[in-house]
């Protein structure tokens, strides 16, 4: 629906004009600017007001994307142990190894002791590598990474320094120059929540079961398409839920939950800062059906030289594939384009602070199905007539 552009329309009226329904109307805000509003009940829902709507087209910016894409692949870490506990097709990893081999160091995100939050660290020991490994889907808090990331080169170190694009944009204004020992990795990124809700979610799962002692939103028991929320407690317990049933995942998939920024995202497609970036191969079976694997398949899109070098470095660890870019990412657009901003997003942190997990979940995600939320509503309606 057109009235999801929110404060970045701009006024132009095509959808107004072009809705065969007549059901746009431009009206003032309060400073007086006309803004499209929906009268829904007339709505066809036949989405030529989004088609037309030069906010939301944003060809020229994918466009300016593709420009900056050298080379993509497939690519699946040989090592199986590996590819089971990675979110993708492991070639974090393999990156990660051969810097760390070099005596290098590696930046990345870790969950903390508790999990309870998540952290930029950096390693210098292969051994170490587990905590980076794996996706956590919040905000990691950078603390004085640049800082220390700009001394290790300053020393003549090399450095693979991964994130997602915001943390990368952030990390080049802040170096100010190209460093030839610096490769910068950036995933491909949905948007992130804050550390608050994942607290509030955690809080909720080990009211249940107690304290956490391990925690992946990745778990591919089921598989890589399937994969899921897992939470093991210090009592033994365990929550295991694939992601299309998960409470966190769907608040996070649902994008009522992202920072502000992540829906203008500044960042991500033709503002990459990145070398390589890395994200799962969504599509892939349509795409190349040849090179699927059930553990998960990466998608590698080269931007430089550098990123180049790095990858054929690593690719005696991968079975690697060179692919159609667009054919690549046809299924996986948010690596140049940000994400809606749901009109729930409001709200979302306010009710968040007031209110319980269970209730968060009851208004944002209701989960019955149709025929459920109409004889509820039937009996509803009962009680309030004949009391
Ligand atoms: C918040 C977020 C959203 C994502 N959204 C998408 C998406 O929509 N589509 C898609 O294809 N891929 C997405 N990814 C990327 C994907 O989940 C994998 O991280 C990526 O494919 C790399 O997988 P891998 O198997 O090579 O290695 P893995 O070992 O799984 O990747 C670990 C890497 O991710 C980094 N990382 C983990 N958590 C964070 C964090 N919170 N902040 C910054 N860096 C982090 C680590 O530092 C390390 O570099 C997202 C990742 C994150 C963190």
């Amino acid at each position: 629906m057109i009235d999801v552009v929110g404060s970045r329309c701009c006024g132009c009226t095509a959808c107004k004009d072009v809705c065969p329904q007549g059901c746009i109307a431009m009206l003032p805000n309060e400073e007086g600017f006309l803004y499209p509003s929906v009268d829904r009940s007339k709505c066809v829902g036949c989405d030529l007001c989004e088609k037309v709507c030069p906010v939301l087209s944003r060809k020229s910016k994918e466009d300016a994307f593709y420009k900056n894409v050298r080379e993509t692949y497939a690519a699946v870490s040989k090592d199986r142990k590996t590819l089971s506990e990675s979110s993708s097709g492991g070639v974090f990893t393999s990156l990660a190894k051969n810097t760390l081999r070099e005596g290098g160091h590696v930046f990345g995100a870790a969950f903390s002791d508790d999990f309870r939050t998540v952290q930029h660290v950096v390693i210098d020991r292969i051994e170490n590598l587990n905590d980076l490994r794996g996706s956590k889907y919040l905000q990691s808090e950078l603390g004085n990474s640049f800082s220390q990331c700009k001394a290790s080169l300053s020393k003549g170190d090399q450095v693979l320094f991964t994130g997602i694009p915001c943390q990368l944009a952030g990390l080049n204004r802040f170096l100010g120059r190209e460093d030839e020992n610096l490769t910068c990795v950036e995933v491909i990124c949905h948007g992130t929540p804050s550390v608050k809700v994942w607290k509030k979610y955690l809080d909720h799962v080990e009211a249940k079961q107690g304290k956490t002692k391990e925690a992946s939103f990745r778990d591919k028991t089921v598989g890589w398409n399937n994969f899921g929320m897992k939470i093991s407690s210090v009592t033994g317990q365990e929550l295991k839920e694939i992601h299309q049933g998960n409470t966190y995942m769907a608040v996070f998939l649902r994008n009522f939950a992202l920072r502000e920024s992540c829906y203008e995202c500044p960042a991500k497609g033709e503002n990459t800062c990145a070398d390589i970036t890395l994200g799962d191969f969504w599509g892939i079976q349509n795409a190349y059906p040849e090179y699927y694997d059930d553990q998960g398949v990466s998608v590698v899109v080269v931007h430089t030289e550098k990123g180049k070098k790095a990858l054929e470095e690593v690719a005696e660890d991968l079975v690697l594939h060179e692919t159609d870019p667009f054919k690549s990412l046809e299924d996986n657009w948010i690596i140049y384009k940000p994400v809606e901003r749901p009109a729930e997003r409001d709200t979302f942190y306010q009710d968040l602070d007031r209110r319980s997990w269970k209730w968060i979940v009851n208004k944002y995600l209701d989960q019955r199905s149709v025929v459920e939320r109409g004889i509820d509503l039937l009996r509803r309606v009962k009680r309030a007539v004949v009391g």
